[in-house]
């Protein structure tokens, strides 16, 4: 700044000889260039991520000031008269500025893609085109003409300035204090080199004018902006990326356009061959442009396409059928009401257990095509994952909807031809609409959830959500949640119910059923537990835990009596391959053998996976644990299942013998299973027997064990303990 107000005092007249003139220009006029100049190189240090563009700055205004003196010295005074190395430095200068600004605006732009330096190319041809054939071409062309370097300095600033204001808006540089005061330099550069410009071809320009003045205020912009940046520029923050619009086409739009404006203007015409050059180079950058748009563009498209495609039945998925449901809830109204189908396959695990996973893929590519006539324009159909599709329909109330659900359902029971193999698979569809009960499409999808599980679980094919506040869905929703915290704080215990053999009543066995104490709702049952833990996933730490209780149980009697416990698993527990090293381990810490302990399962649990159930179980068994078919007579396929299923202990369902006593039918099916279990090696367990008359003709059918009311109900593990010490009749006493 002192440079600069020591320079100021002599640009008027200027008392002394040619001695004083010469300071002033060559030493006081440069002072503030080469302070700016290593105020800009020191700044580089100060700011890392800077430092190339604030080193390009420096070498700017450094060499731009050796090439000043340069042709002072050569030719005796400053201005444009020509000289081979003061050229040469402004060329090097201004290619330094271009870095500079380059580097300063680059880590100002969000996200910057290649082909954005062709649109620069492309915006810079075209803008020197129209300069060079309207605004200089008298100058370059007949008698007036001047030499391309005097035209070259101020084309160079416009160009940039142009740049910086196109690539600023397009780009949406973050336009902070550095770039404003950077930008600022290079428009007083600019504004000065016009006039020198000017000034020089009408032959009026003198040496240490006030002119001057306007260069040094460049360069003190330049030195205000080295002292005072952050270091540490930051992208506009407020919209993530490049959004693809007409502002990023705008720049080489009117480069392209510019050029040719010069091209038509120029035809026949005298146009400065130099314009005629640099309109054709713009065209033909604006040609490589369209390339590169062309390959950004349809590897766009093949991307967003491929990100929204499921890819084994090219139907839309997950991600796509949310976007649309987004949009398709929010227009929806009460009046105008859209609905979800929710879709998943029954039987779907079989056929790829059974028929391998080739089988399954081809089944699940053959749902679009057959549901494809069922839709109307508008509805689509996605697959959501697995075995589950959806079917968003725009417009649909919910009578509508479950009418639509229940052609759907038609549809897929319908024989699939798979591998010349005529497949049947049911479906099980859950229906809810927007926006009541849901009003966004979480919850639509959560509401057709819950209703799908419960047509799979009712087995009716097509349920629809209908909210209930009081209990149903709401209420295992809630369970769900609760019964994760009771995991965790030890509010989940067993009530056991003894078994006892028919002829002598000694007890034989103990089954632990599941009890949650429930802060608030007090001693749940595994009829509201079973099911929400399912849906939470929970079922294997829930057996995790019901069989440390049991056994904790089993240990404090099995020294006095030998008595096993008989633990319940679900399907999740026979699918689990760990299983018998967790149980193995759990009765190795206690120091109980494998007999104290039998597992049950119900047939249908094994329906899922047999596969992999009959390993999980012929492990246990190798273990010496005792396995235990729950429920029989109740399932299907049965006897297909006795035939290949290992087990020691058949447990009649109660619907087949509470009856026996007065229903000869009933006593047959009894009497004839008792012998098919006794044949295959198998003892048998009589469940839910509840009076003696029972349980007298259960044990003249031939019955093994009793359990039930009539020996006693499920309790707690103390009572238990006083029941066995206790002395007992038997429950059938010997005639
Ligand atoms: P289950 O295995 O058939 O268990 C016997 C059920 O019958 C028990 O119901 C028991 O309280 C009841 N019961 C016993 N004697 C009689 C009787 O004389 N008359 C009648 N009407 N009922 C009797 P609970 O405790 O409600 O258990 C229901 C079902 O929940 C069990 O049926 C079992 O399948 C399942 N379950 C229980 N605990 C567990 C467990 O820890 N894990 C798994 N996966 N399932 C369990
Ligand atoms: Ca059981
Ligand atoms: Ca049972």
């Amino acid at each position: 700044m002192l440079g600069v107000a020591v320079f100021a005092t002599g640009t008027g007249p200027r008392p002394g000889g040619r001695a004083w003139d010469l300071f002033y220009d060559l030493v006081v006029y440069h002072v503030p260039w080469v302070a700016a100049g290593a105020a800009c190189w020191l700044t580089a240090r100060t700011a890392p991520r800077e430092a190339v563009a604030w080193r390009a700055m420096a070498t700017s205004l450094l060499v731009g000031a050796v090439g000043n003196v340069a042709r002072i010295v050569e030719t005796g005074q400053a201005g444009t008269t020509p000289s081979p190395v003061a050229d040469a430095c402004v060329a090097v200068a201004y290619g330094s500025l271009y870095v500079a600004l380059f580097v300063l605006i680059r880590a100002r732009v969000t996200r910057f893609l290649p082909s954005m330096w062709l649109d620069g190319v492309v915006g810079a041809l075209g803008a020197s085109a129209v300069g060079a054939g309207f605004l200089l071409g008298p100058y370059l062309t007949g008698d007036g003409q001047v030499s391309v370097m005097q035209v070259a300095w101020p084309a160079a600033d416009v160009l940039l300035l142009a740049l910086l204001a196109g690539v600023g808006a397009i780009l949406g540089v973050h336009l902070d204090r550095t770039l404003v005061l950077a930008g600022g330099a290079v428009a007083l550069f600019c504004v000065a080199d016009a006039a020198l410009f000017a000034l020089s071809v009408a032959d009026r320009y003198t040496d240490g004018g006030p002119l001057e003045l306007l260069w040094l205020a460049g360069v003190l912009c330049a030195a205000v902006a080295a002292q005072r940046t952050t270091g540490d520029p930051r992208p506009r923050e407020d919209d993530g990326g490049v959004r693809i619009t007409w502002r990023l086409v705008a720049l080489p739009l009117a480069g392209t356009l510019a050029a040719l404006a010069v091209l038509a203007a120029g035809y026949g015409d005298q146009l400065p061959s130099t314009a005629g050059w640099l309109a054709v180079g713009c065209v033909l950058a604006a040609l490589a442009r369209t390339a590169v748009t062309f390959r950004e563009v349809s590897s766009f498209a093949t991307v967003r396409q491929e990100a929204r495609t499921d890819e084994l039945t090219e139907l839309p998925n997950r991600r796509a059928l949310l976007e649309t449901a987004r949009s398709v809830v929010a227009a929806a109204t009460t009046a105008r009401p859209a609905a979800l189908l929710l879709l998943d396959l029954d039987g779907f695990k079989e056929v790829n257990d059974s028929l391998g996973h080739g089988a399954g893929d081809e089944l699940l590519r053959q749902v679009g095509p057959r549901l494809a006539p069922a839709l109307r324009p508008g509805e689509v159909l996605a697959r959501l994952g697995g075995d589950e599709f959806a079917v968003l329909l725009p417009a649909a109330d919910l009578d509508t909807a479950a009418e639509r659900a229940g052609v759907v359902h038609d549809l897929l029971r319908q024989p699939f031809a798979v591998d010349g193999i005529r497949l049947h698979v049911g479906v099980s569809i859950g229906v809810s609409t927007a926006p009541v009960p849901a009003d966004d499409v979480q919850e639509l999808l959560r509401c057709a959830d819950v209703a799908m599980y419960a047509a799979k679980t009712e087995r009716t094919g097509v349920h629809v959500y209908v909210p209930d506040p009081s209990s149903g869905s709401g209420e295992r929703l809630r369970t769900m949640e609760e019964l994760r915290t009771a995991l965790v704080r030890d509010e989940l215990d067993v009530h056991l119910q003894p078994q006892v053999a028919m002829d002598d009543g000694r007890v034989v066995g103990v089954e632990a059923l599941l009890r949650w104490h429930h802060p608030v709702r007090g001693l749940v049952g595994p009829a509201q537990v079973l099911p929400a833990a399912e849906q939470a996933g929970l079922l294997r730490p829930l057996t995790d835990t019901v069989l440390e209780r049991s056994l904790d149980a089993v240990a404090r009697w099995w020294d006095d009596h030998g008595v096993p416990v008989s633990v319940n698993l679900s399907a999740a527990n026979v699918a689990d391959l760990d299983l018998p090293r967790k149980v193995a381990e759990k009765l190795a810490r206690r120091g109980l053998p494998a007999a104290a302990l039998t597992l049950e399962l119900v047939e249908d649990t094994l329906m899922a996976d047999p596969e992999r159930g009959r390993t999980v179980l012929g492990e246990l068994r190798r273990l010496g644990v005792r396995t235990s078919i729950d429920d029989y007579g109740t399932g299907y396929s049965s006897l297909a299942y006795l035939r290949r299923l290992p087990a020691d202990e058949l447990k009649l369902d109660r619907s087949l013998t509470c009856d026996v006593a007065d229903d000869e039918r009933a006593a047959a099916i009894v009497r004839h299973t008792v012998a098919l279990a006794h044949d295959l090696g198998l003892s048998l367990v009589a469940e839910g027997v509840e009076d003696v008359v029972t349980a007298r003709r259960l044990a003249e059918l031939g019955c093994d064990v009793a359990q039930g009311y009539a020996v006693a109900r499920p309790m707690p593990v103390g009572d238990l303990l006083r029941w066995l010490a206790a002395e007992r009749l038997p429950l059938v006493p010997t005639v």
